[in-house]
């Protein structure tokens, strides 16, 4: 569960091309990140495999079925984004359990389901608080919550740490990969930041303008940037 095709996928607003006819496939449990200046797309792509907007053409497909008029709740992915939208007045376990009531599960099954993200986030004496009264990289962590409860097939993050400051920056960098070898789903990581590109990925796609420059783990694209381009965004002397 968890693998991501992209077959020839166009994106269009107006009668601007954002994304170009793009290929490509995410394979199951990988942890891939997209990075490239801002504007290049990140994010309409991210929003195109949760389904948040419509392919103008191509097709997406998760786990091996088409999934282009398959709604965002029904896709089985979570997403998470840089602003964490939490509700103010509800207790972080209220927060948490959000989706599962939503989806109306049982009662045991959304606290069984609370309290192990919960756990896994080191929120587990916080569950009684409200994000008021939480430091933002608590705050993220309940928006992560938020995702995990839905054991999702895959988590989608869009810059989801670019509201923090930077040394709490590189602790939740630690914490996601750390998430991602615990739960070993399949997650895509949106940043413009190269070092967490570079520290984070199996796998990184660089984008220039809806074009995909070059896919390759962190050290290929280190050791051979296929141009100028991936050069300088990598940082390597070539
Ligand atoms: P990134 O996340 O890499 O910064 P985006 O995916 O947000 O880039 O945007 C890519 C391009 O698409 C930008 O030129 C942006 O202005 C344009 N764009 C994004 N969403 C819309 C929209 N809803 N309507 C029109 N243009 C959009
Ligand atoms: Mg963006």
């Amino acid at each position: 569960m968890g693998k991501i095709t992209l077959q020839k996928v166009v994106k269009t607003f107006g009668n601007v091309q954002v994304i170009p006819p793009l290929d490509l496939t995410i394979e199951d449990g990988e942890f891939t990140v997209f990075v490239g200046p801002s504007g290049c797309g990140k994010s309409t792509l991210l929003r195109l495999i949760a389904g948040l907007e419509d392919v103008t053409s191509g097709t997406i497909l998760i786990d091996g079925q088409d999934a282009t008029a398959v709604p965002p709740a029904k896709r089985g992915l979570a997403m998470v984004f840089q602003s964490y939208a939490l509700y103010p007045h509800m207790s972080v376990r209220k927060n948490i359990a959000f989706p599962l009531r939503m989806a109306k599960l049982p009662k045991e099954e959304q606290d069984r389901r609370v309290e192990q993200a919960a756990s896994v986030l080191n929120l587990t004496d916080y569950l009684d608080r409200r994000p008021g009264q939480l430091s933002g990289g608590q705050r993220q962590r309940v928006a992560i919550g938020r995702a995990i409860v839905r054991e999702p097939s895959a988590f989608l993050f869009d810059e989801p740490l670019s509201n923090l400051d930077a040394a709490l920056r590189v602790g939740m960098r630690l914490e996601i990969s750390e998430l991602h070898k615990r739960l070993a789903t399949t997650m895509i990581y949106v940043t413009h930041d190269q070092v967490e590109a570079m520290t984070m990925a199996d796998k990184i796609v660089v984008l220039q303008a809806g074009n995909i420059e070059q896919v390759g783990s962190p050290l290929e694209l280190y050791r051979e940037p296929r141009n100028v381009f991936v050069a300088g965004f990598i940082g390597s002397p070539k």
